[in-house]
């Protein structure tokens, strides 16, 4: 575990060491992500279409408003138009000569003219009316539908996450604690070579001669300056930096064990050769 030291403190080995574990805790949290895959993105864009409906809506609800209103406006300029004509008949009953009588006429022509040509609105806006509501039908059935779509993708989601909220705040702690402990700059580097590397790894391990990334070869004496953790070393094929398979073990324990094995397999050759010597005096009797 990385302990809360400032990153001057920390050896190069330390730094590869927490770089490593800083690695191996995000690529965690990566695998949560994969778990909720498009779930959040495919929310989002439902939330923003059912917005967009709604706006929809609103617009088509205003429009047909309006045309209502211009039918009841056409409705009164009929009315009016009406009255003028019974008044111009009246008129006519009274009137003193034949220019008189024609003058109204023509007035009474002209309202006539007039109302057929406010029912022809009313029947345009009726029209329009009659299209807009079809329209705001099927806006309507469409964010149904959308909402439906909404609470089965948010209900999923939410199962995933509760799943898996409390690991994952876990791991961004540690994440956070590890990258904490390391220079900025590297975190820096770090993070940008993520970015940019499938799966999201920028530490991998030499595993077979190779790079654990791209899997490319690479060479016996790059491989040694690799587990002598004395320097950041990076793959010269795919950027990513390269640490060796035993690096969570520090060196001083693993020349423990080097030691022990030595150990144990120097006393095994003497065993093997004491045998050796008995069974060549048992063959000397
Ligand atoms: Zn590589």
């Amino acid at each position: 575990m990385a302990e809360a030291k400032v990153s001057n403190d920390l050896t190069i080995e330390e730094r590869l060491r927490a770089l490593y574990n800083l690695q191996k805790v995000d690529s965690e949290i990566d695998k949560i992500k994969i778990l909720r895959g498009e779930l959040p993105l495919e929310v989002q864009d439902l939330e923003d279409e059912i917005e967009g409906l709604h706006t929809r809506i609103e617009k088509i609800e205003a429009e047909r408003q309006e045309k209502e209103t211009a039918i009841s406006d056409k409705k009164i300029e009929i009315k009016e138009a009406e009255a003028l004509i019974k008044k111009y008949e009246e008129q006519q009953n009274n009137v003193r000569n034949n220019r008189e009588f024609d003058a109204l006429s023509k007035e009474i022509e002209f309202q006539n003219l007039e109302i057929e040509f406010f029912n022809k609105n009313i029947k345009d806006f009726g029209f329009k009316i009659e299209q807009l509501t079809k329209s705001l039908e099927n806006s309507q059935k469409l964010v149904e539908e959308r909402l439906l779509d909404l609470k089965q993708k948010k209900d999923e989601l939410e199962a995933i996450t509760q799943e898996t909220e409390k690991e994952e705040a876990q791991l961004k702690a540690r994440s956070e604690e590890y990258a904490s402990a390391i220079d900025n700059r590297l975190v820096t580097a770090y993070k940008r070579i993520r970015e940019k590397a499938r799966n999201g790894l920028a530490v991998v391990l030499v595993e077979r001669d190779a790079c654990g990334g791209c899997f490319n070869k690479i060479p016996p004496q790059r491989q040694l300056d690799i587990r002598m953790r004395n320097k950041v070393t990076v793959c010269e094929y795919c950027g990513r930096v390269l640490v060796d398979k035993d690096i969570e073990i520090s060196m001083e324990e693993l020349e423990k064990r080097l030691q022990e094995e030595r150990a144990l397999e120097a006393a095994k050759q003497e065993k093997r050769a004491k045998r050796r010597t008995s069974r060549a005096k048992k063959a000397d009797k």
